[in-house]
């Protein structure tokens, strides 16, 4: 802005010089507070004269910054972490500094191009053909989403006589694909996965066979498949499911928000023969691709469907139509967007797609190491054996509540941040390692408290 003076160029460079120490250094995982405490430490922070930039930064330094858990910690290994490359960070300040609009080509046409390059990175990876394109979206629970009103859309021009449109999904299926079925107000069927949690092609057959035969106005319109379950990285069966689909009409959505990553490397690329198949297919740069929150990518093998669905239509937007280019808003449920593929795109271009697979079979490698220090561990059983770069393993004799106390001592200790899980109704700890700078060391500290 034009208001540059000495206190803003003073403030620039204490922003700049924190978020390059932020950036530097290891951060201490630190952790949450109730709003009576923050509400203690930090007063009413909005006031009509204002605090001025300095006193307002200290105080996210010292209060706000130190009640959030720092997701990118070596040692965060719950959830799914995040492990942004500095690259992709630091490029995250430019974006921020650059106005940019990511909605259009119009408005953003560079930004969209480099956008476009690094989805079309992802695409070639999963095979499909060079039509295909998308769009990268807040997250994964919003690509699912788009991904499947897309699909409902396609098959609606197919049938006028259904009473009932359903997905279908393994039992596995992450929450946001019953979340999805909510909003749309459409119904689910939950399909059992055999031992291994591993979703099949026949048995997919079979239970939709089945429903459709037995209600013959309901259809099913999208199969849902997991490609890395969240809870113990289960990749199903694509190659077996995509022909139930194809012989059906019915559309594949693969989500791979967490697993899909590991398309990138050639070690286990194999493990998801069959994504070429997809209709469409998600994955979150955010999670394991090292980018910064928040960043999904969706992408369908026919964008022109997308597009159909979800383009807005409003007097003061047709100008945005006429050109024929690309405009990311169309392809999903949002309309204004923030560039926000572009520091995954940054840190990819800089690093080559290479240095991705190397820095991806790393946390392979380390999820490996704890599985086998679980293995020979006397108090632990591992569950599963990994198959990307999820542990799951249970402390023998232990019920949740020993696992929720043990959780809350080892954050409390500022050594690492892992919580409880539940598989088969049994309370379980599962590392999720992303996170390239996760060391051999890391996990055995925390394995030592177990
Ligand atoms: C994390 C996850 C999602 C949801 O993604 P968000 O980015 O958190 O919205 C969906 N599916 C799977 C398999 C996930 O792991």
């Amino acid at each position: 802005m034009h208001e540059f003076n000495k206190e803003v160029e003073e403030l620039a460079k204490e922003i700049l010089d924190y978020s390059l120490v932020r950036l530097r250094t290891d951060p201490p995982l630190d952790g949450p507070k109730s709003p009576e405490e923050l509400l203690a430490l930090a007063g009413n922070t909005i006031t009509p004269e204002g605090l001025g930039g300095h006193k307002a930064l200290e105080l996210f330094k010292d209060v706000l910054a130190t009640a959030c858990i720092s997701t990118d910690h070596p040692r965060y290994l719950a959830f799914i972490p995040s492990a942004p490359s500095e690259y992709a960070n630091l490029f995250d300040l430019v974006v921020g500094a650059s106005a940019l609009y990511g909605g259009s080509w119009l408005e953003g046409a560079g930004a969209v191009f480099a956008e476009n390059q690094a989805l079309r990175w992802i695409s070639d990876l999963a095979g499909l053909p060079q039509s295909a394109g998308g769009v990268f979206v807040q997250g994964g629970t919003i690509g699912n989403l788009s991904a499947l009103v897309t699909a409902r859309a396609d098959f609606r021009t197919k049938r006028s006589d259904v009473t009932r449109w359903v997905i279908a999904a393994s039992v596995e299926a992450h929450s946001s694909i019953k979340s999805a079925a909510e909003v749309m107000d459409v119904g689910i069927i939950l399909i059992q996965p055999d031992k291994d949690g591993v979703l099949q092609g026949p048995s997919c057959a079979d239970v939709i066979d089945r429903y459709h035969s037995e209600n013959p106005t309901h259809q099913v319109f999208a199969l849902v498949a997991t490609a890395g379950t969240t809870n113990l990285g289960i990749i199903d069966n694509l190659k077996s499911i995509a022909p139930v689909t194809k012989e059906r009409g019915i559309w594949f959505h693969v989500d791979g928000a967490y697993g899909l990553a590991a398309l990138c490397s050639p070690k286990t690329k194999p493990l998801f023969a069959g994504i070429e198949s997809a209709d469409s297919l998600i994955v979150d740069p955010h999670k394991w691709l090292f980018a910064p929150f928040d960043a999904c990518a969706l992408i369908y093998r026919n964008p022109e469907i997308a597009k159909a669905t979800h383009l807005q239509k409003a007097a003061y937007l047709e100008t945005l139509d006429d050109d024929g280019e690309w405009n990311p808003s169309d392809y999903a449920i949002h309309l204004t967007r923030r560039a926000r593929g572009l520091p995954f795109w940054f840190s990819l271009a800089a690093h080559g797609t290479n240095e991705y697979a190397t820095a991806m079979d790393k946390t392979m490698d380390i999820a490996k190491y704890a599985a086998d220090l679980i293995r020979q561990h006397p108090n632990l059983e591992l569950l599963v054996e990994p198959t990307l770069s999820v542990v799951a393993f249970k402390r023998k004799g232990w019920q949740m509540s020993e696992y929720q106390k043990w959780s809350d001592k080892l954050l409390a200790d500022q050594i690492g941040f892992v919580t409880p899980s539940s598989h088969r109704n049994e309370a379980i700890l599962r590392f999720a390692i992303v996170n390239p700078w996760t060391k051999e060391s890391d996990i055995s500290e925390i394995l030592a408290t177990l």
